[in-house]
C-alpha cells in the first residue's frame, strides 16, 4: 500500500486551509470531508466576520470557495467519515493509518486532525425545525440579525454569559434561561450579566418548546420543573441562542493523544503539534477558547507548515 505524505480529516476552515497550504507545498494532501461538509459554519445563515467579505457571505459559498481553492492546488477529496485511526508513537519514521467508512484504509506520514467541535443542543424537535430561522448556536455569527429585537440565551456558563453580553449590545432585551437557581459562570461574568439592565435571568427555567410560524416568535418555558410550584410560562422572542457547551469531535483519538478534561486535543503551546510525531491538530478540536472560523483557518495553516517541516 502506498504511503501518503499528508492526510487531513475535516472540511471546515481549518481542514481546507491546511489543504491549501499543504497542496501548495507539494504534499499532495488527501482530505476526508466527514459527515458535515463545510463544518459548523454551515449551520449559520450568513458569515459577516470573516475578513475579505465586506458584504458578508453565505457560509456554503465561503466553504465552497475554500474547497475550490484547495482543489486548484491539487488536494484530493474523499467523501466519507473516518471510522478508525491507528497512530504510531513508536517508530523512528511513523506511518499512521486512517480507515474511512469502515472499509478503505489509508497510510500517511502526516495527519492533520481538523474534526472541529459540535455545539450541544437541547434536543427539542422545534429547535431542529427552526434551525437557522431563529435558532442559533453562535451569537458572534448571528447576533447581528437580531438588532433591536428580543432574544433568549440558554445556559448558565461562561459561554452563555458572553453570548448574552454580546447580544445585549445589539438587542432590545435578552433573556437568559438557566435551569439551576444559580449561574455556573465565573464570578466576573456573573456580575456583568447581573448588572446589565437589558439582561433578565430566568433561573430554574427549562425550555419546553419553541413556537412560531416559519420562524421563532416565542418559547414555552417550564418554571421549577417537577416541583409542586411547576408552572408553564411563555416569552415572546425573535431569536433563541443555545449556549450549553461544545463537544469536540475527538473520540477517535482518545486512545492515542492527550485530551483535556473536556475532550479537546492537547497541543504543545501555540503550535498544532500533538505528542505523536507527524500528527497535528488544528481548529476547534484543539481550541476550547476562541472557536472562530478565522482562528481555525490560521491553525490549519500552521498545521500544514509544521507537517511540511516535519516531512523535510
Ligand atoms: P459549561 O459546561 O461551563 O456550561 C454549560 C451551561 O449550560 C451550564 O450552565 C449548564 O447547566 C447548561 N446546560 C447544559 N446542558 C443543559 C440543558 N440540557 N438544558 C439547559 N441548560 C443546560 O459550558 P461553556 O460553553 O459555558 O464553557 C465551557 C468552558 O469554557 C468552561 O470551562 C468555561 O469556563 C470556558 N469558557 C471561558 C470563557 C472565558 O474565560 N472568557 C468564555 C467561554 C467559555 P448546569 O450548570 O445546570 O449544568
Amino acid at each position: 500500500m502506498s504511503v501518503h505524505q499528508c492526510f487531513i480529516i475535516g472540511s471546515g476552515p481549518a481542514g481546507y486551509t491546511a489543504a491549501i497550504y499543504a497542496s501548495r507545498a507539494n504534499l499532495n494532501p488527501v482530505l476526508i470531508e466527514g459527515s458535515q461538509v463545510g463544518g459548523q459554519l454551515t449551520i449559520t445563515t450568513e458569515v459577516e466576520n470573516f475578513p475579505g467579505y465586506p458584504d458578508g457571505v453565505n457560509p456554503y459559498q465561503m466553504m465552497d470557495d475554500m474547497r475550490r481553492q484547495a482543489e486548484r492546488f491539487g488536494t484530493t477529496f474523499v467523501s466519507g467519515v473516518v471510522t478508525e485511526v491507528v497512530l504510531d508513537s513508536e517508530a523512528e519514521r511513523p506511518i499512521h493509518k486512517v480507515v474511512v467508512d469502515n472499509s478503505t484504509e489509508y497510510s500517511t506520514y502526516t495527519l492533520i486532525i481538523a474534526t472541529g467541535a459540535s455545539a450541544r443542543w437541547l434536543g427539542l424537535p422545534s429547535e431542529k425545525e427552526f434551525m437557522g430561522r431563529g435558532v442559533s448556536g453562535c451569537a458572534t455569527c448571528d447576533g447581528f440579525f437580531y438588532r433591536g429585537k428580543t432574544v433568549a440565551v440558554v445556559g448558565g456558563g461562561d459561554t452563555a454569559c458572553e453570548e448574552a453580553m454580546y447580544l445585549a449590545n445589539l438587542c432590545k432585551k435578552v433573556y437568559m434561561i438557566v435551569r439551576k437557581p444559580f449561574l455556573r459562570a465565573s464570578e466576573i461574568m456573573q456580575q456583568r450579566v447581573k448588572n446589565n439592565e437589558k439582561i433578565e435571568i430566568l433561573f430554574e427555567h427549562n425550555t419546553r418548546q419553541l413556537t412560531g410560524e416559519g420562524k421563532v416568535s416565542g418559547a414555552e418555558l417550564v418554571y421549577k420543573q417537577g416541583s409542586q410550584e411547576e408552572e408553564i410560562r411563555h416569552i415572546d422572542i425573535d431569536g433563541f441562542f443555545v449556549a450549553i457547551g461544545h463537544q469536540p469531535n475527538t473520540k477517535l483519538f482518545a486512545d492515542y493523544l492527550d485530551l483535556d478534561e473536556e475532550g479537546y486535543i492537547v497541543v504543545a503551546g501555540d503550535s498544532p503539534c500533538t505528542k505523536i510525531k507527524g500528527v497535528f491538530a488544528a481548529g476547534d478540536c484543539a481550541d476550547r477558547k476562541y472557536r472562530q472560523a478565522i482562528v481555525a483557518a490560521a491553525s490549519g495553516c500552521k498545521a500544514a507548515i509544521e507537517a511540511d517541516k516535519y516531512l523535510k
